[in-house]
């Protein structure tokens, strides 16, 4: 049996606590009696007796100044392996302590707070740091903590405000996130905020980050819904200015928009100047559908040929199978037929959108990545694969 670190840790931490506590209260006695408690533990530890060995050893330890470093770092190091109550009562018991520092103090609360985190107590982990806060050190790790607690409760109002916190304690800018907590409250349910409330979040998220593409977006689809497809695709168009990486996001309903009000060739103008600034996928297959469309799929095949050329592409190579196969006979077709059935294998077993941060991927649009949970660093994938 391999015994993990901590098993090895704890009694060396016990016994060092007990044989220091042993030395002060009675400096004269040099004897080293080991005592019962400790050979009691050592004995569960044996036996493959884990809990009860870490039980007896917890409470050998002795805190005062010298044995608080112990424990902290043994608190911590049962919440990382998910052994989140045993955390907590180790910290529990530290702050119970009179006689600690203030700085210890205020590091034992911030530990449990993240105890309480992990169990899923909000809102006594809350309490706590707001306490660390007011104690005026370890405020900015505190604020941190406060906001993963604001968001997992979807309070955006509180978000906000304790973003803005963070901008004046660590200089970090939030403007790009706050963003999104205006557009979270843009989209709440209408029993919460009205139409009037909505947009004003919308703009606000805009105010803050005039960057923020998920505004745009959402502002695009409110007004396509109204039916005022000139101010969605007003609204729609600002996605190639503020970020580009997001242009296949607005090109669908760019494309609805445009087909309501009959301006096709405005349309393709548009995409067409989209392509010589930032080439991608999704815009010629638009385009080499409209060629289809108006003149033949001769002249569309050729178009989709000329552009793999130059940016070879998974979905343009479906496109351009598909409009051979229109052109095809026999057993030419036959076999593009399953050659149009791989790529189509291929492109469903493809993420759309990845992460720049952690690497998450999936097929759906994460403003929040899912798996590190920072905002605005899931983006539709580039290049052969995406887009
Ligand atoms: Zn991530």
């Amino acid at each position: 049996m391999i015994l993990d670190l901590w098993l090895l840790v704890l009694p060396v931490a016990a016994f060092s606590g007990w044989y220091l506590g042993k030395n002060r209260n009675d400096l004269n006695d040099s004897s080293t009696v080991w005592p019962q408690d400790y050979l009691t533990g050592l004995n569960y530890l044996l036996n493959e007796q884990p809990d009860k060995a870490v039980d007896i050893f917890i409470k050998m330890l002795e805190v005062d100044s010298e044995t608080v470093e112990t424990h902290l770092a043994l608190g911590n190091l049962f919440r990382r392996r998910g052994e989140v109550d045993r955390a907590i009562r180790i910290h529990q018991n530290l702050i119970a302590r009179p006689n600690l520092e203030k700085s210890q103090r205020v590091q034992a609360m911030l530990a449990l707070g993240r105890d309480y985190m992990l169990a899923g107590v909000l809102d006594r982990a809350e309490r706590l740091f707001l306490e660390v806060i007011d104690a005026g050190i370890y405020a900015a790790d505190s604020l941190k903590y406060l906001l993963d607690i604001y968001e997992q409760e979807k309070d955006w109002e509180k978000c906000i405000s304790i973003a803005q916190k963070i901008e004046v304690t660590l200089g970090d800018s939030m403007r790009s996130v706050i963003a999104h907590y205006y557009c979270e409250l843009a989209l709440e349910d209408y029993s919460v905020v009205n139409d009037e409330q909505r947009f004003r979040y919308l703009k606000r998220a805009l105010n803050v980050d005039k960057k923020c593409v998920r505004a745009v977006l959402i502002a695009g689809s409110w007004e396509a819904e109204e039916g005022n497809y000139k101010a969605a695709i007003r609204s729609y168009k600002k996605v190639k200015e503020q970020d580009p990486d997001y242009l296949s996001e607005a090109i669908p309903p760019l494309i609805t928009c445009y087909q309501k009000i009959g301006q096709e060739a405005q349309l393709i103008q548009y995409l067409r100047s989209c392509l010589d600034e930032h080439p991608r996928i999704s815009i010629v297959l638009v385009l080499s559908e409209r060629l289809k469309h108006w003149q033949s799929e001769a002249v569309a095949a050729d178009f989709v040929a000329e552009q793999l050329r130059v940016r070879p592409s998974i979905r343009g190579l479906k496109q351009l199978i598909e409009l051979q196969i229109s052109l095809s006979e026999g057993s030419a077709k036959e076999k593009l037929s399953l050659l149009k059935q791989l790529t189509e294998q291929l492109i469903k077993e493809k993420p759309v959108y990845r992460c720049g941060n952690c690497g998450f991927s999936g097929k759906v649009l994460h403003w929040q990545c899912p798996g590190c949970k920072l905002w605005n660093v899931v983006k539709p994938i580039h290049g052969l694969e995406g887009d």
